[in-house]
């Protein structure tokens, strides 16, 4: 029995909506299914009524873009036993406020460098969580790229003439947050940790978890066979909990396939997500 413990819908970067989302799962044979939107709930929230309805094991997740050593590290956020507490949601909505501003200076940047385009037309892409993507797909609307990849080497990427940085949280701190909000923080996709070498990274997994990490994304669309090995054994190392997802984002990324990845190479097991729901029993 599968599952998926990575995707994202409308209400955040990806192009399915929350419920197609899950139909999809359905269809795909998976039993269970984590909505990790980037910085929001919503897509779950949407989602929630008809896979309670249906009796669809679907989990509330976020995932989080923090800082360590002045480099992005994407964070995931399983709340295993409901909805976080009220505090995380208040915290979540200050980051949310931190990125409209980012928008906004974006926004002045790319029209100083004649790109006309308006927050309001950004916002009406990504809605609650407007980002980067968003930007892209206006700027291709606009013509004035050729395709999503050109937007960010050209403009909004981080070496891109309109690059406006995000201030993001420490990662310390946000894991930090998901375990005050009753949640299991999850290191994602450690293959792009900006590390050169396999010591280095093992380093920067030592770092997180002596902030309190509690688990390690082991399974990816973008993790090869010995990345998945060489991950496995850092979860058993630091005894930290391991998940997998395959980080669907629909037509933005296209060869990625819920609950199946690249070529058939995200395969998650059912037992990983009873493991992180008994760890939370104990907690
Ligand atoms: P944001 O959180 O709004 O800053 O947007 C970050 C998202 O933009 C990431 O999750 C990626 O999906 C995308 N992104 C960032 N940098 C690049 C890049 N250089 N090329 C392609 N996509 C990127
Ligand atoms: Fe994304
Ligand atoms: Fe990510
Ligand atoms: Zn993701």
């Amino acid at each position: 029995m599968f599952i998926d413990l990575h995707s994202h819908t409308t209400a955040s970067d990806g192009t399915d909506a929350p419920e197609a989302l899950v139909r999809r799962a359905q269809e795909a044979g998976l039993v269970a299914l984590a909505i990790t939107d980037h910085d929001t709930f919503a897509g779950y929230e949407e989602a929630k009524p008809m896979a309670q309805a249906e009796g669809f094991d679907l989990v509330c997740a976020i995932e989080l873009s923090t800082k360590h050593r002045a480099k992005t590290v994407h964070l995931l956020g399983y709340f295993l036993q409901g909805e976080p507490a009220g505090e995380f949601q208040e915290w979540l909505r200050q980051q949310q406020s931190m990125r409209k501003e980012r928008n906004q200076r974006l926004v002045e940047r790319l029209n100083l460098l004649n790109v006309r385009v308006t927050l309001d037309e950004v916002e009406a892409i990504g809605k609650t969580m407007t980002g980067r993507p968003h930007f892209a797909r206006l700027l291709l609307q606009k013509g004035y790229v050729k395709t999503l990849q050109e937007a960010f080497d050209r403009y909004i990427g981080e070496y891109g003439l309109a690059y406006v940085e995000r201030d993001e949280v420490p990662l310390a701190e946000a894991i930090g947050w998901v375990k005050r909000g009753g949640g299991i923080s999850v290191l994602a996709h450690p293959s792009r940790l900006p590390v050169r070498r396999a010591e280095e990274e093992k380093q920067w997994v030592e770092e997180a978890v002596e902030a309190g990490l509690d688990g390690i994304e082991i399974i990816h669309s973008d993790h090869s066979a010995e990345q998945v090995v060489r991950y496995q054994e850092y979860a058993r190392h630091f005894g930290l909990l391991r998940t997998g997802g395959s980080d669907h984002h629909g037509e933005n990324k296209p060869d990625i396939r819920l609950g199946y990845g690249r070529d058939g190479n995200v395969r998650v097991s059912r037992a990983l997500l009873d493991d992180l729901r008994g760890a939370t029993i104990h907690a």
